[in-house]
């Protein structure tokens, strides 16, 4: 079976996350996608294949070389976004695309051009897949599923490739920052791992953010507002004179790219008598997470002293920036980009502004950085991948697991 064919079956299971669920998985679909990928695994003759209780699973491609190679894995993510639909995904294969407007059957107001996406203008004459307007695609990472798994396959069909034991990881819940929590770093028993969770072909991502959340709670005083006069301190006012002091021309999401940090106010929890703002912060610099924190306390602070409420702060760690780690094992990276070359591609490297299921890895003893997979417009109506995309995919992992049998 084709990569090409292996992703549009697997598009048509849902398997959208949900933030709100205790379950790991979060949602069934995702187990259904995995039993799937199970059996698909037994058939092309992997072994150890495991499915476990978390909804994880696992299996190996046993070297087929002797001697004492390193273990490598791959990696990808079974679930989709929860900010968009993705039950009864209808893809559409675009054949040899001519590069003229692409407006998606079930709304006429989804439309691809190449004039606004240069990523796509690139991919005029490929396969183009789309969704049909009224959900995402679910190329993030079903596109990285396909892609493992037709490598799995061609290098079973292949033992005259050298390469060493080779584990390939199926996670779920990735979209809502769980992909990591149960993810059994010792029982995978690799040296190190790659998630093809990417876009364009040639990208190779090792570098993340590293983040924090701090939730600011602004304690006020309620009272019957008819007879609150000199009594009444309210919380939510106090918690508007916060936001409206955090910085505007830097230090923004909306005003920063590249390698600039922020600090983001993502959501409220309001009442008189107490407000809190989760707020993210956000650098390439683990170091600087604390200037970032130490300045939305003193801004809340002075609000605090001034609006007679009481401030609490409460910082959890969400990630690291995975270089800290890779920078330590420069080979994972460097085999990435000579593989990536010898199919042909010049590597793009670029920062991630966001965390990857690696950025937690690489800090659980995994050193894993992020491989592209063909992702575009993730997330959106407007997703789409292209078959030619999958099969440099393919033959990325393919040449990274030659170059790791050597
Ligand atoms: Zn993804």
């Amino acid at each position: 079976m084709s990569v090409l064919e292996r992703f549009l079956r697997y598009v048509t299971v849902d398997t959208r996350a949900d933030e709100s669920s205790d379950t790991s998985p979060s949602t069934p679909g995702q187990l259904v996608l995995q039993r799937v990928l199970a059996a698909e695994l037994d058939a092309i003759g992997l072994t150890d294949v495991v499915l476990d209780d978390h909804g994880y699973l696992m299996a190996t491609v046993p070297a087929s070389v002797a001697g004492d190679l390193p273990t490598i894995g791959f990696l990808a993510h079974v679930d989709t976004s929860p900010e968009m639909d993705g039950a009864n995904v209808k893809p559409i294969l675009h054949p040899a695309w001519d590069g003229r407007d692409i407006v998606l059957p079930d709304d006429a107001t989804a439309v691809l051009r190449a004039a606004e996406d240069s990523a796509l203008a690139a991919c005029i004459g490929y396969d183009i897949v789309t969704a049909s307007g009224t959900t995402l695609l679910g190329a993030d990472d079903k596109a990285g599923v396909a892609i493992v798994v037709a490598a799995a396959e061609y290098l079973v069909a292949h033992p005259e490739i050298p390469h060493g034991p080779i584990r390939l990881g199926f996670t779920p819940d990735e979209e809502i920052g769980r992909g990591a929590d149960r993810f059994d770093v010792a029982r995978f028993g690799a040296q190190c791992a790659y998630t093809l969770d990417g876009g364009r072909a040639g990208e190779l991502e090792y570098e993340s953010f590293s983040a924090d959340v701090i939730r600011v709670t602004f304690h006020g005083f309620n009272t019957h507002p008819g007879y609150a006069r000199g009594t009444m301190v309210n919380a939510i006012k106090a918690a508007a004179r916060f936001v409206d002091r955090l910085p505007r021309e830097e230090l923004s999401p909306e005003t920063t790219d590249g390698y600039d940090g922020y600090v983001h106010p993502y959501q409220i929890d309001a009442s008189v008598d107490r407000t809190s703002v989760r707020v993210l912060l956000r650098d390439f610099v683990t170091a600087t997470l604390r200037d970032q924190q130490a300045l939305v306390e003193r801004l809340a602070g002075e609000v605090a002293a001034e609006t007679g409420t009481r401030v609490e702060f409460e910082v959890k760690e969400q990630y690291r920036n995975m270089r800290e780690v890779l920078d330590r094992h420069p080979l994972v990276v460097e085999r990435a980009r000579e593989a990536i070359r010898r199919v042909g591609l010049e590597p793009i490297e670029k920062p991630i502004r966001g965390g990857t299921d690696g950025s937690r890895l690489s800090f659980m003893g995994l050193p894993t950085p992020n491989l592209f997979a063909g992702e575009h417009n993730f997330h959106s109506r407007l997703e789409w991948t292209s078959r030619q995309e999958l099969e440099l995919g393919v033959r990325t992992v393919v040449e990274l697991a030659r170059l790791w049998g050597t």
